[in-house]
C-alpha cells in the first residue's frame, strides 16, 4: 500500500511507533525513525527493518522537542532518503502526577514533548511537503486528550493541543494536497503502560467495550489507512483506536 513512500515516524525505537515502522516497511515503505536514547534498540531495528522487508531503514537520534534538532532531522532524512511523503508525530511521555503535587519541570517536559514536537517537526518538513503538493501527516493524540484524566492534567492538555493542531493543519495546508489527521489510541499495551499497576489495568479494561488493550498493530493499522490512498478524502479528523472506550 505504501510502495515507493518514504515515511519519518518519531519516537520508533519501541511501543506503537515500531509497530507502525514495521507494517508502513512490510507494505515496501521506506522508514526514517528517531528516538532519545534507545541507541542499541533503534540500531538493531534499523537492521530487522533493511532485512526482513528490503527497504532502506534509518534511525536518528533526536528530541523531537528540541527546534533546532528538528531542523537538523529534516535536513538529514531529506538528503539520505531524497523524500518523504509520510510524517508521523508519534514521540509522547507521560510525567502523571495530581494536580497539587504536579511540578512546573513535569508539565514542561509533556508540553514540549509531546505538543511542541509536534510543531517543530511539522514545521521542519512543511516547505518540503509544500514544494512536493503532496503528504500525510498523523499526530498521535490519545483518548485522554478527548476525555481527560485524573493525574494527568500535563499529558490530556498536550494531547488536546495536538487535535487542535491538526485541525488548523487540515486547514491551512489542504489546498496543496497535504492531508493532516490524528490518531487517538485508547490502552494500548507497551512500556508507557507497563508500569501501571494491575489494579489500574484492570479498571480500565472494565470500561472497554472490547474489554481488552490494543496492541501496536491495531494503532498502526489505523496509521496505514490513513497514510495511504485509502484516506485520500480523509482530513482534519480524529480517528480513535480504543476498543470503544470513546464511545
Ligand atoms: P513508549 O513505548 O514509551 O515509546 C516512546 C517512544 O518515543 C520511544 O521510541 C522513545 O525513544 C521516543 N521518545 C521519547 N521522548 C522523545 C523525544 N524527546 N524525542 C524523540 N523521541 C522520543 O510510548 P508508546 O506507548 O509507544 O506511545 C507512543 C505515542 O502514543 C505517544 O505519543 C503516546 O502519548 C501515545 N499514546 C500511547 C498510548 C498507550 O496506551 N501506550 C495511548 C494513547 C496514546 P527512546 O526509546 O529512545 O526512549
Amino acid at each position: 500500500m505504501l510502495s515507493g513512500k518514504t515515511a519519518l515516524i518519531t519516537g520508533a525505537s519501541r511501543g506503537i511507533g515500531k509497530g507502525i515502522a514495521e507494517l508502513f516497511a512490510a507494505n515496501h515503505c521506506n522508514i526514517a525513525f528517531t528516538f532519545a536514547s534507545s541507541v542499541e534498540k533503534a540500531r538493531a531495528f534499523e537492521q530487522e527493518l533493511t532485512q526482513k522487508y528490503g527497504v532502506k531503514a534509518k534511525g536518528y537520534q533526536s528530541d523531537a522537542a528540541d527546534f533546532k534538532a528538528s531542523e537538523a532531522l529534516a535536513e538529514s532524512v531529506i538528503a539520505e532518503f531524497g523524500k518523504v511523503d509520510i510524517l508521523i508525530n508519534n514521540a509522547g511521555i507521560t510525567r502523571d502526577a495530581l494536580m497539587l503535587r504536579m511540578t512546573e519541570e513535569q508539565w514542561d517536559e509533556v508540553i514540549r514533548t509531546n505538543l511542541k514536537s509536534a510543531f517543530n517537526i511539522t514545521k521542519a518538513f512543511l516547505k518540503h511537503f509544500l514544494g512536493n503538493r503532496a503528504g500525510s501527516i498523523i499526530n498521535m493524540t490519545s483518548v485522554v486528550g478527548v476525555q481527560g484524566n485524573a493525574g494527568q492534567a500535563n499529558y490530556a492538555a498536550s494531547k488536546a493541543g495536538m487535535i487542535g493542531f491538526t485541525k488548523s493543519m487540515a486547514k491551512e495546508i489542504g489546498s496543496r494536497g497535504i492531508r493532516c489527521n490524528a490518531v487517538a489510541p485508547g490502552f494500548i499495551e507497551t512500556e508507557m503502560t507497563e508500569s501501571l499497576s494491575d489494579e489500574v489495568k484492570q479498571g480500565w479494561m472494565a470500561d472497554i467495550p472490547l474489554k481488552r488493550g490494543g496492541s501496536t498493530t491495531d494503532v498502526a493499522n489505523a496509521c496505514l489507512f490513513l497514510a495511504s490512498d485509502m484516506g485520500a478524502y480523509i482530513t482534519g479528523q480524529t480517528l480513535s483506536v480504543c476498543g470503544g472506550m470513546l464511545i
